[in-house]
């Protein structure tokens, strides 16, 4: 099956960072295909945060001329390499930010796979397996992952639903269980920043069983948070007391942002109960630092931390927990053409998507 799979594949790819939101179509040569490899031709591909901060290289360089980004791939699967023994050439399938390990160290034997050393990220990463072949991501024909980074996705879930559940899905919902269990009633659980990411961790906060507060810099995102699974809702840049309010409230803060001028870490910090955790999976560009005091945690014994994506574990918890309780995103579709990323890429960055682009008609596309 491996000698069918085309040897280029197609896809939309940026060349320097200036042309960020101008991909162009580009063909290019595929990676390799290793035993656990499975390849999948891709259905759709959602749109994350994380695209835009990469092709504007505000956390360095990106690897090559013709960078395809997209990390929330679903597709079917078209050829697995010979040692692959979960997946069968037909069945529906995610690929999320990371495409392979090492398989072999201490983090990849306890389900901290996303935190092996060797990992690989599905786009603009080095694959050490592929000879350094520089990875391209999803908003293209075909991708190809090692199986224990490919997720099996319920028939519940539509390709569109299910996409941004591969990467923004994922990265809430670990530290959420990580931090507040999956019996999490009783606990009071803050979310910052509700976009793409912050939207779905409003959901699976709820479900879990806290009382979720979601905040947001202004109010224009109530109504559809507090729908969404928020139990109150505030607006940090219009609401000047809302730390006196929260005093002593938070077993948790999950900051989702992928910026940091509107975020003031020792206010939120002030809210937390003892010794609890304020961990922020957004990464705004890199030469963005918070200044803070070790004062500023003193008071509470609270503590700053960060997570990334999730283990295929917490994936699996994951697409059962969403398609049992219908968690899904608020998806807007767009077919996948250089009119449709530039739209797409250009709308993101302004803040102008509730709340998650998912790319379509990639039949089409790569016909
Ligand atoms: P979106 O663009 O969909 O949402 C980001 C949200 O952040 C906005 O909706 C806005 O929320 C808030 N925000 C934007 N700019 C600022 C600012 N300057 N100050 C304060 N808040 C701001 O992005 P995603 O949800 O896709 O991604 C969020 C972040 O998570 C990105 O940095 C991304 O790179 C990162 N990420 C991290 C991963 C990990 O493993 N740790 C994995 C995936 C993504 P509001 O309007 O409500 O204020
Ligand atoms: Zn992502």
């Amino acid at each position: 099956t491996v000698e069918a799979v085309p040897e280029t594949f197609k896809g939309f790819g940026v060349d320097v960072p200036e042309n960020w939101n101008k991909p162009k179509l580009v063909e290019y040569q595929r990676k390799k295909i290793n035993p656990k490899d499975v390849v999948i031709k891709n259905i759709c591909c959602g749109l994350c945060g994380s695209d835009i901060l990469t092709l504007k290289s505000s956390w360095g360089e990106f690897g090559r001329n013709d960078q395809v980004v997209g990390h929330e791939i679903i597709g079917h699967v078209i050829a697995v390499g010979e040692e692959v023994t979960e997946y069968k050439i037909g069945d529906r399938v995610g690929i999320g930010a990371y495409s392979s390990s090492c398989s072999d160290c201490s983090r990849c034997k306890s389900d901290n796979e996303q935190y092996c050393t060797q990992g690989v990220g599905t786009y603009n990463g080095v694959d050490p397996k592929a000879d350094g072949y520089k990875t391209q991501g999803g908003y293209s024909s075909h991708s190809i992952a090692h199986e224990q980074f490919v997720f099996p996705i319920p028939e519940a879930l539509s390709s569109s639903d299910a996409a941004p559940l591969m990467c923004a899905g994922l990265t809430v919902f670990s530290p959420l269980v990580r931090n507040i269990g999956y019996n999490a009633e009783g606990k009071t659980v803050g979310i910052i920043g509700i976009g793409g990411l912050g939207h779905l961790a409003l959901q699976y906060a709820n479900a879990l069983g806290a009382k979720v507060v979601a905040f947001s810099r202004s109010s224009s995102k109530k109504e559809q948070a507090l729908k969404l699974g928020a139990h109150e809702f505030i607006a940090t840049g219009e609401d000047k007391d809302w730390t006196s309010k929260y005093a002593d409230t938070f077993d948790f803060i999950l900051n989702c942002a992928s910026g940091i001028d509107g975020i003031n870490l020792s206010d939120y910090l002030s809210t937390l109960k003892v010794q609890q955790k304020f961990v922020s999976v957004g990464l705004p560009p890199v030469k963005d630092t918070f200044e803070i005091s070790p004062f500023s945690f003193l008071h509470h014994g609270s503590a700053f931390g960060s997570s990334l994506l999730g283990s295929k574990k917490e994936a699996l918890e994951m697409l059962k927990i969403s398609a049992e309780k219908g968690i899904k995103p608020l998806v807007e579709e767009i077919p996948i053409s250089e009119a449709g990323c530039n739209e797409a890429l250009t709308r993101c960055d302004k803040g102008d998507v509730r709340y998650r682009f998912v790319f379509t008609d990639f039949d089409k596309a790569f016909a």
